[in-house]
């Protein structure tokens, strides 16, 4: 078995190997996670309640130490790190608090003399996670799943396996039983026998299109239920009337956040042509003046990219976006050293048929379109395989609002503001960007059985 391996993408040096877990272990360890989860769903909501908060203040005591390890392990700025931790213990007291009113037997009336629904856990879920929030993404899908009564099964990104470990210790130190929740240190190759392992009921993954297509097909294979959230393309579009000072804050930090990757980050910046010349200047002006550095540092805004290859790959959509007429406003220049590091760059005059208008770019750098209008504006921002998130810009709110709600195709669609996730409102995509949904009540109705119970 190959070991997988952790480098500091600031320096470039190793800092962990692990021995991948052989495939007859893997299957004592399911088989351990399903007799659990047999016992788990016979526990009470308010039992759960007390062990998911009891990992929540775990979560907000160990804050810097997490945010430590993700700078370590992926490069993201600690200022950062902390607040992913904090958000991690957020949306396990939501969840302790939600659950039970959540998942409450909901009567319907019908011939019988009593007829219902009720949300009954599925048993053990398989979730394949990204490196990028190596937290967050973790704790969004496992608060309502352990809270619904089903056990987890984890399997990493690769190059975050000391942030897995470190979760599956924060579920063991808050006392859930030993099997409830566990990693995998496997390899992305070890996952298909996972799915098929029969005692594993539903999968879901957050990554890139690619694996999310490898995912479903061997769940599809399996039959087991799949909830995936994959790649964005997010359409800021500015209208004429926009706060022009508001709109580029925003525009600019939604592209920077986690140096850049983030699926729900601000990529494509669909701007009418009346006011495209000063938000241009006004962007680049504020992309250049934020700090790249070590994420360890207070006051970095930009931390490396979490991978050399993953660098490299963007450089290249940027060099072949330029090959094919985008022009470069500011970055798009590789910096000596042996980091990942990646500078906040613009591009402006993207057009279709460009990988800055086509793709998906995972790091530091915009594309900025021009639109005609509010027409062309709205056409443009759908142009896009992908529908995870998309803001509008505009002094008129109810304008805003109704380009919100009917014209912008996008899983969640923001007015004035950068499109964020909160535990209390569902999350996830159209398009190539997935399909299902997490956080909020319908996060946690994903992985449960809506079971009729009809009684004569
Ligand atoms: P990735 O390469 O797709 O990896 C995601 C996870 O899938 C990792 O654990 C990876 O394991 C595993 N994996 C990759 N290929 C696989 C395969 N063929 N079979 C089984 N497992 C496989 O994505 P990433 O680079 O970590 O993350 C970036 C992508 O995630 C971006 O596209 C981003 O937009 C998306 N994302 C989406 C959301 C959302 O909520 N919609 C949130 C965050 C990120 P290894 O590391 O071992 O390869």
């Amino acid at each position: 078995m190959t070991p997988i391996e952790t480098i500091n993408p600031a320096s470039g040096e190793r800092i962990a190997r692990y021995a991948e877990v052989l495939p007859a272990e893997v299957a004592s360890i399911v088989g351990d996670v399903a007799e659990t989860a047999v016992e788990w769903q016979q526990t009470t909501f308010e039992h759960r309640r007390s062990l998911v908060l009891k990992a929540a203040s775990l979560l907000r005591q160990r804050a810097s130490d997490y945010a430590e390890l993700m700078a370590l392990e992926m490069g993201k700025p600690v200022a950062q790190g902390k607040a992913e931790a904090e958000k991690c213990a957020w949306v396990c007291e939501f969840y302790a608090e939600q659950a039970e009113a959540f998942l409450a037997d909901e009567s319907i009336a019908t011939d019988a003399t009593r007829s219902f629904v009720a949300y009954r856990p599925l048993g053990v879920v398989l979730a394949v996670m990204p490196w990028n929030f190596p937290f967050w993404q973790v704790f969004r899908f496992a608060a309502p799943a352990l809270m619904a009564g089903n056990a987890g099964l984890l399997k990493h990104a690769s190059n975050v396996m000391g942030c897995a470990l470190a979760i599956e210790a924060v579920f063991q130190e808050a006392g859930f039983p030993t099997d409830l929740f566990r990693a995998l240190v496997i390899g992305s190759r070890g996952v298909r026998a996972v799915i098929e392992a029969p005692q594993v009921k539903a999968v879901t993954l957050t990554g890139s299109g690619p694996a999310g297509a490898a995912i479903a097909a061997a769940a599809g294979t399996a039959l087991k239920k799949t909830v995936l959230e994959l790649g964005g393309s997010d359409p800021y579009v500015v209208l004429a009337d926009a706060d022009l000072r508001e709109a580029v804050a925003t525009c600019v930090n939604s592209r920077l956040i986690n140096s850049g990757q983030s699926c729900i980050a601000a990529k494509r910046f669909i701007v009418v042509r009346s006011i495209r010349d000063e938000f241009v200047e006004r962007f680049v002006e504020t992309m250049r003046a934020k700090r790249m550095g070590d994420p360890l540092e207070e006051g970095v805004d930009v931390g490396p990219q979490a991978r050399r290859d993953l660098r490299d790959e963007l450089h290249d959509q940027v060099v072949r976006s330029v090959e094919r007429g985008a022009r470069l406003l500011l970055g798009g220049r590789i910096p000596p050293g042996p980091g990942a590091f990646y500078p906040p760059t613009v591009l402006d005059d993207v057009r279709p048929g460009m990988p800055a208008y086509d793709e998906e770019l995972f790091g530091p750098v915009a594309a900025i379109i021009t639109a005609e209008d509010e027409e062309d504006a709205v056409r443009l921002a759908n142009d896009s395989s992908f529908g995870l998130g998309a803001a509008v810009f505009t002094m008129d709110v109810q304008r805003g609002e109704r380009l919100a709600r009917d014209r912008l195709d996008a899983g969640a669609c923001f007015v004035n503001s950068f499109v964020k996730s909160d535990p209390r409102l569902p999350f996830g995509g159209i398009k190539q960007s997935g399909f299902g949904r997490e956080l909020g009540i319908f996060g946690i109705r994903e992985f449960v059985n809506i079971k009729t119970v009809y009684v004569r």
